[in-house]
């Protein structure tokens, strides 16, 4: 198959990213577009439509031919966004991600005495990359209790632990409060991505009250 613009189906094309193409090379039109590439370029690669001027990226690939030489060759074309929508898809991913942080801020100043703002909230699910607000959704069912140790490499020596209350049902906005909490305590300020909560098995095992155990998942 060779390399045809997902948008015009044009075979026409030049490379744009990373390492240039020549344009007009066009051979093996039954199996791969043959084009000549530095072996040092790294997948995939961005081609510019000749004819539509849509961008486009495909897949590197690599192959013996049957003289026994290495050949080089693109497949699986898929269309990039137009500078329009990549403005609009990085408007609407910021939006939805303000108001998530308005939201959190704003229950970090109903709810705890210090209110700086230091957790990124990263615990959501995105549709076509623009993140669903999840915060009032339970994150935990039952009874559970969020926990971290003192974290003294990169909170330094005055990194302290956090434990919060005992919670019931919690939202990922209670938890994203937490999580804020527990930053503020271990002093970690690198990880301060929110992606999600891992069950602490050690913890909740040591526990006969049904209480379950949890440790924030955090990011850099
Ligand atoms: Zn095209």
């Amino acid at each position: 198959m060779s390399v045809r613009c997902p948008n015009c189906n044009s075979d026409w094309y030049k490379s744009v990213e990373p390492c240039s193409l020549t344009l007009d090379v066009k051979v093996d039109t039954v199996n791969f577009t043959e084009i000549v590439l530095t072996p040092t370029c790294t997948q995939p690669v961005t081609l510019e439509c000749g004819k539509c001027h849509r961008r486009y990226a495909a897949n590197l690939r690599t192959w013996n031919n049957a003289s026994g030489s290495t050949t080089f060759g693109l497949e699986k074309p898929r269309l990039l966004p137009t500078e329009e929508e990549s403005a609009a898809a990085s408007k609407a991913f910021s939006e939805a991600y303000n108001q998530m942080s308005a939201k959190i801020a704003a229950h970090l100043k109903k709810h705890f005495k210090s209110t700086k703002h230091l957790v990124s909230y990263s615990a959501y699910e995105s549709v076509n990359e623009v993140p669903q607000d999840n915060l009032d959704q339970v994150a935990i069912k039952g009874p559970c209790i969020l926990a971290a140790e003192p974290n003294p490499t990169w909170g330094g020596e005055s990194s302290k632990s956090f434990a919060s209350p005992l919670l019931e049902n919690p939202t990922w906005l209670e938890l994203a409060g937490y999580a804020n909490e527990m930053i503020r305590l271990t002093k970690d300020h690198h990880h301060v991505f929110f992606e999600g909560v891992d069950l602490d098995k050690k913890e909740t095992n040591k526990r006969s009250d049904g209480v379950k155990v949890y440790q924030f998942v955090m990011g850099s």
